[in-house]
């Protein structure tokens, strides 16, 4: 046999393993909706879509997602970038060049308090290391800038079914920040992980949320259970965590409306979806969906969140847009939790775990 003969053979061998592998997937997310299906309609909630018949479009593995991204996001933050790299390039270290390191750090909404501390880290270690060109400066803000995001963190998401019951995350956030996208993209990531995720609508305040919770359960390939318009949103949740648990899913994941009528009322509202999932299995995870693009204002808005329920992490949307990317060090600093998602575009693929290091990299790139 020549080369030529062994490479068709073994393309021909690899193809059909891919084959086998997506059929066999494909049947039992048919199974799966069929038997949801049947469980749900007993109780009136509503299985959506069909997709036995629907192609299953695969998402992008983590590593070309992360290559993709960069680029947005170095985009998004060059005021920063260009701002510090103007620092840098200052002939004297002098008081001027603290003014401005501190200026520059609070107009990415970095955060006053957050950028006090940041340049108070930076006058320490350049005088313990007698820097005096401001070019050296670079190295000791990059590394100030990892300590204050915290590599130490632990960013990964309760995702994994645990003793008999599927894992639960709920995603809340103020009105138009991208919860119902990012529990799409979220469902397309961990389904090309090879987690069966199920979807709930729970916001049932937009007839259109669920509509478009649907349509992204058809891009990920997986279940939505969805109630009536006006429905209450805590029943939804408590439809969709019950058809994870009996069909053995591994994870349901539950968008909220986020309307802040009052605060006394989202906090019932959020405490009461908690109080009737836990009923079925523990909510594993609260994700707070942040657009960062709203910079301080959105962030006093999102406290409210954090008052009514317990967060467990932050998703931070819009980043490729006119977002300033200090806001991560603000939003982690005032609600106590680490960012573990940053969405990065609108497409299905745009959104990707948070990974420090890279992050502050590209702040930096100017
Ligand atoms: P919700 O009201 O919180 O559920 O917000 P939606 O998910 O409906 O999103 C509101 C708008 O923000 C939509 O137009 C989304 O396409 C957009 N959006 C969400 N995430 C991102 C992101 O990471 N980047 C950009 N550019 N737009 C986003
Ligand atoms: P308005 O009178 O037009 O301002 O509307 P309301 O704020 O009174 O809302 C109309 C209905 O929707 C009321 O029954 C509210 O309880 C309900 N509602 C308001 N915000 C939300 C929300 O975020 N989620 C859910 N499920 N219902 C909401
Ligand atoms: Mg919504």
């Amino acid at each position: 046999m020549d080369v030529t003969t062994l490479l068709v053979i073994f393309s021909a061998v690899i193809a059909a393993t891919v084959v086998i592998a997506f059929v066999s997937r494909r049947a039992k997310a048919a199974d799966a909706v069929e038997s949801i299906q049947q469980v749900a309609e007993v109780s009136g909630a509503v299985v959506e879509p069909e997709i036995a018949n629907e192609p299953v479009v695969l998402a992008e593995p983590e590593l070309s997602r992360m290559q993709r991204l960069r680029s947005r996001l170095s985009g998004s933050n060059n005021a920063l970038g260009r701002g510090l790299f103007a620092v840098f390039s200052r002939d004297r270290l002098d008081d001027e060049v603290w003014q401005d390191l501190r200026d520059t750090l609070i107009m990415a909404d970095v955060g006053v308090e957050s950028a006090f501390e940041i340049v108070q880290a930076v006058q320490e270690i350049a005088r313990a290391r007698a820097i005096s060109d401001p070019a050296d400066l670079q190295g000791v803000v990059r590394g100030v800038l990892i300590d204050a995001i915290n590599p130490g963190l632990d960013r990964s998401l309760a995702v994994e079914r645990s003793g008999d019951v599927p894992a639960v995350v709920l995603v809340v956030g103020v009105n138009g920040t991208g919860k119902n996208t990012t529990t799409g993209k979220l469902a397309r990531l961990l389904a090309s992980e090879d987690h069966d995720v199920l979807l709930g609508a729970a916001d049932t305040f937009r007839a259109a949320a669920a509509e478009q919770l649907v349509t992204w359960g058809e891009r990920a390939g997986v279940p939505v259970v969805r109630g009536a318009e006006g429905a209450d949103p805590a029943s939804v949740a408590f439809e969709a965590v019950s058809a994870g648990v009996d069909n053995d899913v591994d994870v349901v994941i539950v968008d909220t409306a986020g309307r802040l009528h009052t605060k006394t009322g989202l906090m019932d509202e959020l405490s009461k979806i908690q109080r009737v999932i836990e009923k079925k299995a523990p909510v594993t995870e609260v994700l707070l969906v942040i657009d960062a693009t709203t910079g301080q204002n959105g962030l006093v808005q999102a406290k409210t969140f954090a008052d009514a329920v317990p967060l467990t992490g932050i998703a931070l949307t819009k980043l490729d847009g006119s977002a300033k990317g200090g806001i991560i060090i603000a939003v982690q600093r005032e609600l106590g939790v680490p960012v573990k998602l940053v969405g990065l575009g609108e497409g299905p693929d745009d959104l990707a775990p948070f990974e420090v290091v890279t992050f502050v990299d590209e702040l930096l790139t100017p």
